[in-house]
């Protein structure tokens, strides 16, 4: 019997690293700057009622996000704390941002960061009807693929990302995702800045790694989870659009659309 393992991504990576910053004020644009210099990219989680306001980045500027690679996610419409909400309220909240988000991008939204972080059963429900498939959290310390997407926990805060770094261990986390989040109106000084650049070059320009949007990552692992395997484990059926990664007796493998013989 082969030895099957899902502990891989795309093209073969052993990492994933991804951002996910919230509420859309100015310093979105430098910071997606910054990813684009490194070949990352980041999921920026938005509030359709600020974008134009002061302070905040315009439609505009919403669109060429977009167009340069990053994600944008509903972060509601006015930030409220959803689980206080009545539920026709928290529909309108996620819905909406959905429907004036997809009208700035061109693109579907399916994704979202919980406005504060908190949420419960019934506001994930409620997501989950108005569209969305994968929601984060502010919870840290989390490497593993999610369970649930609609609880997406990090794995830490950019503060603490210093602190991540020195107990990184490259062997032993192969197979696990690095998620970073924050608010880029968190960066107040060029020292601030460097320390996060420092940071993130600890990660980048590795073979090894996969740089993608949190959306890339939930179309990824569910493409991965809807394989369908021949119970002697000599075929392998993908029900998906695009090619998964597999270990095969501990060879990477691709796995194209359709019927793979392993
Ligand atoms: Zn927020």
């Amino acid at each position: 019997m082969k030895k099957i393992s899902l502990n891989v991504f795309k093209n073969g990576a052993d990492h994933v690293l991804t951002f996910s910053y919230d509420d859309g004020k100015i310093n979105d644009i430098r910071l997606a700057e910054l990813f684009l210099k490194y070949n990352c990219k980041g999921t920026f989680n938005l509030n359709s009622s600020n974008i134009g306001k002061d302070g905040y980045i315009s439609k505009e500027q919403v669109k060429k996000l977009s167009d340069s690679g990053m994600e944008i996610a509903v972060h509601a419409v006015t930030h409220p704390w959803l689980e206080t909400l009545p539920d026709s309220v928290v529909f309108a909240e996620i819905f909406n941002d959905r429907i004036a988000l997809e009208e700035m991008t061109g693109k579907v939204i399916n994704g979202m960061a919980y406005p504060f972080g908190t949420f419960s059963d019934k506001v994930k429900s409620i997501a989950k009807s108005a569209g969305i498939d994968y929601a984060r959290t502010t919870k840290s310390d989390f490497t593993m693929i999610p369970s649930d997407f609609l609880e997406w926990a990090t794995t830490c805060h950019h503060k603490n990302l210093g602190a991540f770094i020195d107990k990184f261990d490259a062997v032993k986390w192969r197979g696990y995702i690095i998620y970073v989040w924050g608010h880029s109106y968190e960066f107040n000084t060029e020292e601030d800045w460097q320390t996060f650049e420092d940071n993130i070059k600890f990660f980048t320009n590795k073979p090894d790694y996969w740089y993608a949007t949190n959306g890339e990552i939930y179309e990824y692992v569910t493409a991965q989870r809807s394989l369908k395997f021949s119970a002697d484990l000599t075929k392998v059926y993908n029900p998906s659009a695009i090619s998964v990664y597999i270990k095969v007796d501990d060879v990477k493998k691709e796995i194209l659309p359709g019927l793979n013989i392993l």
